[in-house]
C-alpha cells in the first residue's frame, strides 16, 4: 500500500503491528512510538517503526485508545468515507431488522464508525459522539446531513454522555435537538408500544440491544411472571402477552412511572414493585414465593475487569434466588450486559448457581444483543450482551 502522503504519520510498535494484523482496529497509547505535531481527532497514517504504512486511522490525544482504525488504505476524503459507511450500515439493517421502528442505524467499530452511535426511534434519530474525530465540525456536518438525506427524520437528538466527552478532552456540552423540535414519540417493537422521551432515561433511552430478546422471552413465558431489573417494562410489556400476571421490579422510580405509561399504553395490568432486586429476592425467595417465569436483566455489574469477582458473585446470588423461586417447568431469561464477563463465565456463574439450588435446567436458548447491534468478529469488544433462556424440569 502507498503511504497516505499528506496525512500525518503515527508510528506504533510491534505489539501495535500484531493487533492491528489480527484484525483489531485499536492501538492503545502505550503502543505509540510517535506521533509528534498531529492533532486532537486528527486523520493519520499508521506505520509500523520502520514506517510501512498499516493504513489510515482516527487519532485521540487523550484517550488510551489512541489509534481507531477506519481504512486498510489511505483516505482522502473522510466526510465522504463516512456518508458512505451509514449509507453501508442502513442497509445492512434493511436485512436484519424487522418488527420495529426503533433500532441502532450505527453501533460505533461494528459499523466501522469508531465513536459513532445512532439510534432511530420512530421519526426521531438520537446521535452520539465518543471520541475527537467524530466531533470535529466537517464530519459531524457529514453525518447529520446523510441522515437527513437517507432517513428523513422529524427531528435529530444528541445524547451526551458527559464522562466520554470528559475523557476524550472534549469541550462539555448538554443534550438536546440538533434539529426539528420534537423529542418525544412513541415506538413499537413486536407489537409492543413504548412511549420514547429523548431528553431522559438511560443509554440513549431504551435498551434497544434487548430487542429481539424480548420476543424470545415472550415465546416460551407464561403463568406468574417477575420482570427483575425492568426499567421501563421492556421485558414485563412482552411476558403480558402470554403470562396471566406480571409483576416488574426496579430500584428506579421514574423508570416505573414510565413502565406504567407503557403498560397503560398497550392496555395491560401491571403491577410494579419499587425496590431493591437482591433484598426483594431474598425476601421473596426465603418466604418460599413462586414463579413460573422470572427475567434477570440488571445493570452491568463488571465495568472493569478489576471488579469482576464481585460482579460475578452478584450474578450469582440473583440467579441463585431466583432458581430456587421458579416452579416445576418454569422459565428464567437470565441476562448480562458486561463486556468483561464472557459466555463461558456467565454460563459458569448460572451452573453453580443452578447446583446450589438443586436444580438442572435445561438451555433452551444462548442469544446475545440484537443483529442491529452487530459484533465483528475481530474485535471481541463489540460483543457484550448475554441472555440465556433456560426451562426448569417438570
Ligand atoms: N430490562 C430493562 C433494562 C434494565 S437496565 C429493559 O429491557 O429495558 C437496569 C435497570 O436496573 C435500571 O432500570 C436500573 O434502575 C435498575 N437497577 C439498578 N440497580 C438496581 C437494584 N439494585 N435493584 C433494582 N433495580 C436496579
Amino acid at each position: 500500500m502507498p503511504p497516505s502522503s499528506n496525512l500525518p504519520a503515527v508510528k506504533i510498535s510491534r505489539r501495535g503491528t500484531t493487533r492491528l494484523k489480527e484484525g483489531h482496529v485499536w492501538v492503545y497509547r502505550s503502543d505509540i512510538v510517535s506521533a509528534n505535531g498531529v492533532n486532537p481527532g486528527a486523520l493519520v497514517s499508521v506505520t509500523d517503526e520502520r514506517g510501512k504504512p498499516f493504513g489510515t486511522a482516527l487519532y485521540s490525544s487523550s484517550s488510551q485508545i489512541a489509534i481507531r482504525m477506519i481504512s486498510p488504505h489511505p483516505v482522502t476524503d473522510l466526510p465522504s468515507l463516512i456518508r458512505e459507511r451509514i449509507q453501508q450500515a442502513i442497509q445492512y439493517r434493511d436485512r436484519v431488522v424487522n418488527d420495529t421502528d426503533a433500532h441502532r442505524i450505527v453501533f460505533s467499530e461494528a459499523d466501522f464508525l469508531p465513536g459513532l452511535i445512532v439510534d432511530r426511534y420512530n421519526d426521531i434519530l438520537s446521535v452520539q459522539i465518543l471520541t475527537q474525530a467524530m466531533d470535529e465540525k466537517p464530519i459531524r456536518q457529514a453525518v447529520i446531513s446523510e441522515l437527513n438525506e437517507l432517513l428523513k427524520p422529524a427531528s435529530i437528538m444528541e445524547r451526551v454522555d458527559s464522562r466520554v466527552r470528559d475523557l476524550e478532552q472534549l469541550p462539555a456540552l448538554s443534550s438536546g435537538l440538533i434539529q426539528g423540535e420534537k423529542t418525544s414519540t412513541i415506538i413499537t417493537m413486536n407489537g409492543v408500544q413504548f412511549h420514547y422521551e429523548g431528553l431522559e432515561g438511560q443509554k440513549t433511552g431504551a435498551f434497544l440491544d434487548q430487542r429481539e430478546n424480548y420476543a424470545a422471552a415472550a415465546q416460551y413465558a407464561r403463568g406468574e411472571a417477575l420482570d427483575v431489573f425492568s426499567y421501563h417494562g421492556g421485558f414485563a410489556l412482552h411476558l403480558a402477552k402470554t403470562c396471566s400476571k406480571v409483576t416488574g421490579v426496579d430500584s428506579s422510580r421514574p423508570a416505573l412511572e414510565m413502565g406504567e405509561r407503557n403498560a397503560t399504553l398497550n392496555r395491560q395490568e401491571i403491577e410494579w414493585i419499587e425496590a431493591n432486586a437482591f433484598d426483594l429476592l431474598r425476601d421473596y425467595s426465603n418466604s418460599g414465593r413462586l414463579y413460573d417465569t422470572i427475567v434477570l436483566d440488571p445493570p452491568a455489574f463488571a465495568k472493569s475487569k478489576r471488579t469482576l469477582d464481585t460482579a460475578l458473585r452478584g450474578y450469582k446470588e440473583l440467579n441463585l434466588r431466583a432458581l430456587k423461586m421458579l416452579r416445576p417447568g418454569g422459565i428464567l431469561v437470565t441476562c448480562s450486559c458486561s463486556y468483561h464477563v464472557s459466555q463461558p463465565e456467565f454460563l459458569g456463574v448460572v451452573s453453580e448457581a443452578a447446583r446450589d439450588a438443586h436444580k438442572n435446567p435445561r438451555i433452551i436458548e444462548s442469544r446475545t444483543q440484537a443483529k442491529d447491534h452487530p459484533i465483528l468478529l475481530s474485535v471481541p469488544e463489540t460483543s457484550y450482551l448475554k441472555c440465556v433462556i433456560l426451562q426448569l424440569s417438570s
